[in-house]
């Protein structure tokens, strides 16, 4: 029996789908690995870079973890594995772009594939990710391409239609306290408290575990931020709009903790039971006044909003009151 990707938890149906296809030689020329922050898609494109080039010391496990190219990988001292990211810059420009791939032409050095992660994909300019397209046109057979992003619409749509896409698994918040009780030492209330605040994301409810306040802040900012929606006025919500400076990072993540916040809203009007972002007893409660179509039209408010603050650069502050406008003229 094949084990694929041991590092990753859960996510078990992607995970057989591209262990599958690596082992039989019939891998994708790119994939498209889309997902919230922490929710694993680093650790999966690493894993998929090993498990192009394991050299198979343990052939029940894909990688096997063991072999040279393997620990090479871990260490990121493999030379035909590159990452490409924007580093402090807002945007992943054409010219870091063309750099990169400036060695596509040269076949590999260790192995039989050459991978390029781009880490940042939703930050590539449009320059950039036209550069990328050149190559995905008509790659070398020993290239592999994986792109990482928070929303795979940030992608022209000529890239997306060359590539693959897989959407990272979000967690119930049984599963991620079960997932805590095995990986981490913390005291049971603290991984219980993580499991809630994390909206379904196992490495937020580890960063809040580690102790960066800021996960756990944001969580509950976005858990404000809707609750007031609901049982609070315009005015109450647009003074709140004012105190919320944060970075893009952050409104990302805030973004991502606010829809699953709504998405549970919409679930459980629809007589839903999985949850992410908030317990059983909270679910079906505040949002008792609004309409499913009040509720899905705020979650794509929240959608519209992340897109301009997060990826257009749009200044924070219209952007999150047109949020409120717009919840409270529908009703
Ligand atoms: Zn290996």
């Amino acid at each position: 029996m094949e084990h694929f990707f041991p590092a990753l938890y859960g996510n078990e149906k992607i995970k057989a789908l591209i262990g599958r296809d690596i082992l039989e030689r019939r891998q994708h020329h790119a994939y498209i690995f889309e997902g919230p922050a922490g929710s694993g898609k680093h650790l999966l494109a690493k894993e998929t870079a090993k498990a192009l080039l394991c050299q198979r010391t343990d052939t029940n496990t894909l990688p096997c973890d063991a072999c040279l190219h393997c620990r090479k990988i871990e260490a990121h001292s493999y030379t035909d594995i590159a990452y490409i990211n924007s580093g402090d810059k807002a945007t992943v420009s054409v010219e870091t772009v063309r750099n990169a791939l400036a060695t596509l032409s040269y076949a590999p050095d260790e192995g039989d594939y050459k991978v390029y992660i781009f880490e940042d994909a939703d930050k590539m300019t449009v320059q950039a990710q036209n550069a990328l397209l050149l190559s995905l046109e008509e790659p070398p057979a020993y290239a592999v391409f994986i792109l990482l992003t928070t929303d795979s619409a940030a992608l022209l749509e000529t890239i997306r239609s060359r590539a693959v896409t897989f959407s990272m698994e979000l967690f119930s918040r049984e599963a991620v306290l079960a997932y805590l009780q095995q990986n981490s030492n913390a005291p049971k209330p603290r991984l219980q408290e993580a499991s809630e605040a994390c909206g379904g994301i196992i490495g937020a409810a580890k960063s809040i575990l580690d102790g960066e306040a800021d996960t756990a802040v944001l969580s509950s900012a976005a858990g404000d931020f809707i609750s007031l929606l609901f049982t609070g006025t315009a005015a109450d919500a647009l003074i709140y709009c004012t105190q919320m400076k944060y970075s893009r990072t952050q409104f990302d993540t805030f973004f991502v903790f606010a829809m699953s916040a709504v998405r549970d809203k919409i679930s459980a009007k629809v007589g839903g039971k999985d949850l992410l972002f908030y317990g059983k007893e909270q679910q079906g409660a505040e949002a008792a006044g609004s309409t499913l179509k009040r509720l899905t039209g705020l979650y794509d408010s929240l959608y519209e909003a992340r897109e301009e603050i997060v990826h257009a650069n749009a200044a924070a502050y219209p952007a999150l009151c047109t949020i409120v406008e717009k919840y409270f003229r529908q009703n």
